[in-house]
């Protein structure tokens, strides 16, 4: 292999990883398995992240992909993608106890479904078939709710009325190809309405922000996270369009290879919203035992949003700490 001795660097992408959703919904399963003891029921993976799954099981953690695996009775936590009301109503019915860990910015995007839908308007929901957010939105509204995944897809839209139409997007997905999908439909629908504000998270958009800047100065980008993370796949994406000759999504060190490195002096790296800083270490640290000793960091903005745990289970932890 080609020496690269001393003269690699490493560029981090800031921001990076854990968001507030994400952090929020893994406190939340942590703090309940405190409160409540194991085990404590996950529908779905709490968040995309495989060693985030894999530390909650150790802990006690049962997750499942349906109610029909929880036992009845028992506490199940919502993962942070959202469910659509028909799980509720399934959890009701089963007399189960739930906590839902559903994002905030999750939330406001099935809030604007639901108001949309009122107003009987048809609904543009830009998202990819069979993400769990996606389907969580769509069963808020399904008789108003059609899906386009790209924007060759919105030639086949169809709407009753071609002036009330709207659209709305999944949190995690590129922001420039998003707005490709939207002049698209504006094309075909010259009054398509926008939700109020950004459906495209702020840490989905941050995060694409600073790898485009690490992206154009690196031959190679890293971006950490898992494969059915659909805002580090983006990552991915990003990084290429932003003029990285090559980008990788690794799970954590052990899946880079070296032949990667080859040519290369500098490589831009980033984490996904779901991933914990502790893997982008590892891979700060083999990097700097193959010649890439040197980090700097490229920060594009501060983040300081934090949300509150889920309602159900400040209840509780407040009865604790005041008992
Ligand atoms: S990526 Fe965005 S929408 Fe998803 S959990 Fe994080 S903050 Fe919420």
């Amino acid at each position: 292999m080609e020496a690269m001795t001393a003269e690699g660097r490493v560029l981090l992408a800031a921001p990076r990883g854990y968001c507030a959703g994400v952090d929020r919904a893994v406190v939340t399963v942590e703090k309940a398995l405190d409160r409540y003891g194991p085990p404590v029921y996950v529908r779905k993976q709490i968040v995309h992240n495989l060693h985030v799954v894999q530390t909650l099981e150790k802990r006690g953690a049962i997750f499942v992909e349906e109610l029909e695996e929880v036992p009845e009775g028992a506490l199940v936590v919502f993962s942070a993608h959202g469910v659509s009301p028909m799980v509720h109503a399934e959890a009701a019915e089963r007399g189960l106890r739930t906590i839902d860990a559903t994002c905030p910015l999750v939330t406001k995007v099935h809030n604007e479904a639901r108001r949309f839908a009122k107003e009987d308007l048809d609904i543009v929901l830009i998202g990819h078939e069979g993400h769990e957010e996606v389907e969580g939105t769509s069963g808020e509204a399904p008789e108003h709710i059609q899906l386009v995944q790209s924007p060759d897809d919105v030639a086949d839209v169809a709407v009753r009325d071609p002036s009330r139409v709207v659209w709305l997007s999944q949190t995690t997905l590129s922001v420039d190809e998003t707005y490709e999908t939207v002049n698209r439909l504006r094309e075909r629908f010259p009054d398509l309405m926008s939700p109020p504000s950004d459906d495209i998270c702020y840490a989905t958009q941050n995060r694409q922000v600073a790898i485009k800047e690490v992206a154009a100065q690196s031959e190679l980008v890293l971006v950490v996270g898992s494969a059915n993370s659909s805002n580090s796949v983006r990552l991915v994406e990003v990084a290429l369009e932003a003029g990285a000759t090559a980008a990788y999504r690794v799970d954590n060190a052990s899946e880079i290879d070296e032949a990667w490195l080859e040519g290369v002096t500098t490589v831009g790296l980033t984490s996904g919203a779901s991933v914990p800083e502790e893997l982008v270490s590892g891979v700060v640290h083999w990097l700097a035992e193959r010649g890439f000793p040197t980090v700097d960091e490229h920060r594009t903005t501060e983040e300081s949003l934090i949300f509150s745990l889920p309602r159900e289970l400040r209840k509780d932890l407040k009865g604790q700490t005041d008992g």
